[in-house]
């Protein structure tokens, strides 16, 4: 930058000083020509010209004189002669003094001036002569030698007259050329001066307009609301705008370097290299700046452009903020928790990954509508958060929480593998903290939670393998019992079991691999069979696929009621074959599970099956659990007038391991308890189980129930059962499920 200043001051001062000189030289030159003009004028006009002048004078006064000399000699009138002849020579000495200065030879003024004397001396002798007694021949010679004295003069007087005019022709050609040279001087400088101004004026136009153009880019910088700034490579601000120092009072800082980034000398060299020409951002005191820096190589320095960006950058903040946070909770949402994951899993970093849901959010929403469900996931939002981020101080844990979906929470924990310690205290605290009723809109509710936890990368190798491990992990864990479970891989692979088994399931109907086996029931008080329940049986190529196993994943993926549906086909069509041939008060029991049975038009389906199949419905009883009715209980309790109308009759199945609340059997529309076998199992031996099914049976009774005890497998308990007043008994002591044809040959055999 100095160093351009300094060539352009340069050439600068060299054009002025060739300027001057030009000037000075022609002027020097015109007035040297004016001064020679002037002399040789003067010279004319004041000497040459007058000196003519004098010499014509001379002459005629010199003729005058001579006049006189002989009015004189002719009147002897001495006082007119004394008058006019010392007037004359009077004149006559006045001229040729005057002549003097411009004689042009000073022998030619010698000789006027000898002869002159002459012609005076000789009047002299005239005048004595005249005036005493005149000798008139002296006279005459006299006259005549002031004649002679006076033609001498004549010749003197024409040589300096043509010498003078000589000079003056001579006066007048040089000052004629001289005043040429200098009509040409001043007009080749006129021509000079003309170009120049031409070129001075062209100049003066540009710099008007440059100086227009600069003070309108200067107006630019100074008039811009923004701030701008011109640095240069050492960082000393050469300009900043008026903008700048306005943001500087504003802001209480000193200088302008301030509101750029602490890492503005790297910005400045990419700048300058050219290497990127993005826009920076700085902070300063609550406010962004977005600056961009422009290296001008011409002046050397750095010109940067400021642009307050605070409301974009809080705008896109908000954004983001909404983009990572759940709309209920305002933790980070399932958006975030991607993000985090992913990023974690590129870097391979070691962190545990914990699930939280709540099992109960389905039933909250469908007792209290989404409203309802989303209040209570906003108090256990709020609830956890709280438990999270106490555990997260006291343990100085690096981890964060998210809000994933409608009833799930996650916690990444950024901790070490063997830290897994830590992670027990803060489900141990979640875990506890839940035990207790929290408060929501729809009052004090108890929401239990289920916690699924696995670990990456040791046990997870990558992102989907994490989330389906945490989510096999929570599914495994139990409510009560169980609430926090690790990924394992039993679980893993029980789990894997279960995709298995639910794809084949997809394709056993059509494979014909589906059978319904009959387990014969006994009545103690007939004496005889009255009854069977019909049982699923899945034979596969590897062997059976037990229901206890299969039933729950066709219950979870929503298979069971396409299976349901083909079981009550299947069994009602049996019973159609064997109904007229089955003694009186003898049923068909069959298992409903509990999605088929809460499913709209499971009443309608029965109906359509009864009239398909032909199936009379008093030969039919269903079985149902009492935990599928008391989901809801008004709906159950409706469906099941429903299918009592229709004359079906209805077991409770596995009775004792749910609810086991007994005050609600008077409402509902039952005809059978079904003893669970777990009592049954060890009733010869287990006091307690005794008691319960005593007190089952009785029960039964007095609420005019039948009561049927499953999983009988000896004689013991045949005995026992018998002596409780049970109804019937269905197990292994009298058979195990039966093919048709077994059953059937079953029945034959039991009336030989
Ligand atoms: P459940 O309805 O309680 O059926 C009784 C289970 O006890 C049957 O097991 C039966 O084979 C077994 N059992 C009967 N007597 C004895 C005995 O003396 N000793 C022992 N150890 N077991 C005995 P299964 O057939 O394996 O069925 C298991 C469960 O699968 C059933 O329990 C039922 O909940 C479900 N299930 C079976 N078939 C169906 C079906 O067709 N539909 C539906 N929804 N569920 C079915
Ligand atoms: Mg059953
Ligand atoms: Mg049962």
């Amino acid at each position: 930058m100095i160093r351009r200043f300094e060539s352009v001051q340069k050439r600068a001062n060299s054009l002025f000083v060739f300027i001057a000189i030009i000037g000075a030289a022609l002027a020097g030159f015109i007035y040297t020509n004016a001064t020679h003009i002037q002399d040789d004028s003067r010279t004319l006009v004041e000497v040459q010209l007058p000196a003519l002048d004098d010499l014509q004078v001379i002459d005629s006064e010199l003729t005058e004189l001579e006049r006189i000399l002989y009015e004189y000699y002719a009147t002897q009138n001495r006082r007119l002669y004394n008058e006019d002849y010392t007037q004359t020579l009077s004149r006559l000495e006045s001229a040729i003094y005057q002549f003097k200065p411009a004689t042009p030879d000073k022998q030619l003024l010698l000789v006027l001036e000898l002869n002159l004397a002459d012609i005076v001396a000789m009047s002299k002798s005239l005048d004595v002569n005249l005036n005493g007694p005149t000798n008139w021949d002296l006279a005459r010679e006299q006259m005549a030698e002031i004649s002679t004295k006076r033609r001498n003069i004549l010749p003197v007087l024409n040589q300096a007259k043509t010498l003078i005019n000589e000079y003056v022709e001579q006066g007048y050609l040089e000052a004629n050329t001289n005043l040429d040279i200098a009509i040409y001087v001043v007009a080749a400088y006129s021509l000079f001066i003309t170009l120049l101004i031409f070129a001075f004026a062209r100049y003066v136009r540009k710099y008007i307009m440059l100086g227009f153009m600069n003070e309108r880019l200067a107006l630019f910088a100074k008039r811009n609301p923004n701030p701008i700034i011109s640095i240069d490579y050492d960082l000393t601000i050469s300009y900043q705008n008026p903008a700048t120092d306005i943001l500087l009072t504003e802001l209480k800082l000193s200088s302008a370097l301030e509101l750029l980034s602490g890492s503005l000398s790297r910005q400045l060299k990419s700048a300058r290299e050219n290497t990127a020409n993005h826009p920076y951002q700085s902070k300063v005191k609550g406010r962004t700046f977005s600056y961009l820096i422009n290296w001008l190589d011409d002046i050397q320095a750095f010109d940067i452009h400021l642009t307050e960006v605070t409301a974009e950058k809080e705008a896109q903040l908000q954004l983001e903020y909404i983009a990572y946070h759940h709309d209920i909770s305002e933790l980070y949402n399932g958006v975030k928790f991607q993000a985090d994951l992913s990023e974690l899993t590129s870097r391979q970093k070691h962190f545990w990954l914990m699930l939280i849901e709540l099992p109960d959010y389905g039933d909250v929403m469908a007792d209290y509508g989404l409203t309802g469900a989303s209040d209570m996931v906003f108090h256990v939002a709020r609830e956890l958060k709280s438990v999270f981020e106490l555990s997260k101080q006291t343990l100085s844990l690096n981890s964060n929480i998210y809000h994933v979906a409608d009833a799930s929470f996650a916690i990444i924990f950024n901790t070490a593998h063997h830290q897994n310690n830590l992670l027990d205290k803060v489900s141990y605290e979640l875990s506890q903290h839940f035990k207790q009723a929290i408060k929501t809109a729809n009052g004090k509710q108890l929401i239990p939670l289920k916690i699924g936890i696995t670990e990456y990368p040791n046990v997870a190798k990558n992102e989907s393998e994490l989330m389906l491990q945490a989510k096999i992990a929570l599914d495994n864990a139990t409510e009560q019992a169980r609430p926090i479970r690790y990924y394992s891989t039993e679980l893993g692979d029980k789990h894997a079991r279960l995709v298995q088994l639910n794809n084949q399931l997809k394709t056993a109907i059509e494979k014909n691999q589906l059978a319904l086996y009959y387990q014969p029931q006994f009545s103690l008080t007939q004496d005889q069979f009255n009854g069977a329940e019909a049982l699923i049986r899945w034979k596969t190529e590897t062997g059976f696929i037990s229901p206890a196993e299969f039933i729950p994943i066709a219950e979870n993926s929503g298979m069971i009621l396409e299976l349901g549906h083909w079981i009550i086909k299947t069994a009602f069509t049996q019973v159609a074959i064997w109904q007229d041939s089955m003694e009186p008060g003898s049923r068909i029991a069959v298992n409903i599970s509990p999605r088929q049975f809460i499913q709209p038009g499971f009443v309608n389906e029965i109906r359509a099956m009864l009239e398909q199949t032909g199936a009379r419905a008093h030969r039919i009883e269903l079985e149902i659990t009492e935990g599928t009715i008391m989901e809801n209980e008004t709906y159950g309790v409706d469906v099941l007038n429903q299918l009592k109308a229709l004359g079906l009759a209805i077991a409770i199945d596995d009775f004792g391991t749910g609810y086991s609340s007994l005050s609600y059997l008077r409402h509902f529309p039952v005809d059978k308890l079904k003893i669970d076998q777990s009592f049954i199992k060890s009733l010869e031996r287990n006091k307690a189980d005794q008691a319960i099914v005593l007190t089952l049976c009785q029960l039964g009774k007095n609420v005019n129930l039948k009561v049927i005890a499953e999983g009988v497998e000896s004689r013991e308990q045949l005995a026992l059962l018998r002596g409780f007043d049970c109804d019937e008994i269905q197990g292994y002591f009298y058979s195990k499920p039966l093919t048709v044809e077994e059953f059937e040959y079953f029945i034959a055999q039991s009336y030989v």
